[in-house]
């Protein structure tokens, strides 16, 4: 009896100068050393998500969509300032993707968002920029270079949840939100994430 009560004394003093570690650790980490943005460590992280268990989701956001028809929306290139007529829906869209990737340049990741396909007038330079990425539809193309790297990975892509899995990927979230509110687990999405970052599972 007396062995046991030791050793859980013991047992609280090793986890008091434990957390007393853990607390120097992340203060010198804090002032020392930059979050690892790099190609390997976010391969990491990847992998990491996918080992991760399911979280368990508390309210699946309820689906309700709107079924009001879509209008032309005038869009006003960035680069040249031509003005063309884009579906409602895409509009909206690229506004959410918009909002998804200067979050991610919030969080101190190197993205680029280029709209230039959807200008008649600039999408002729694109054509021939973006080395065979374009082909069909117009499509909003997302650039990512993680620390170190020296060029950026593109990926094309209009669905706006593309971009907040990826947003929720890089900001270590283990659940990302859809646009109607439904929650659900990232892990499933690694293959987006492959897509649009150029980071592998393997
Ligand atoms: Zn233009």
């Amino acid at each position: 009896m007396a062995g046991k009560t030791r050793n859980v004394r013991t047992g609280v003093r090793t986890l008091a100068v434990s957390a007393v570690a853990v607390v120097i650790a992340v203060a010198l980490s804090g002032c020392m050393v930059e979050r690892e943005l790099t190609r390997d460590a976010m391969n990491r992280k990847l992998r990491a998500l996918n080992r991760s268990v399911v979280p368990v989701i508390e309210s699946p956001g309820a689906m309700c969509y709107d079924t009001s028809a879509p209008m032309p929306v005038a869009f006003v290139c960035d680069e040249c300032g031509q003005s063309t007529e884009v579906d409602g829906w895409l509009f909206e869209s690229i506004q959410t993707i918009k909002a998804s990737v200067a979050e991610m340049n919030d969080e101190g990741f190197d993205v680029t968002l280029d709209l230039r396909e959807f200008c008649p007038r600039c999408s002729k330079d694109v054509l021939d920029a973006s080395a065979g990425l374009a082909s069909g539809d117009p499509q909003v193309v997302f650039g990512i270079r993680f620390a170190g790297d020296d060029a950026y990975h593109y990926a094309r892509s209009n669905n706006p949840s593309d971009y907040t899995i990826v947003g929720a990927f890089l900001k270590g979230d283990r659940t990302w939100t859809d646009a109607y509110g439904g929650v659900s687990a990232l892990k499933k999405e690694y293959q987006v994430i492959e897509k649009m970052t150029g980071l592998s599972m393997d």
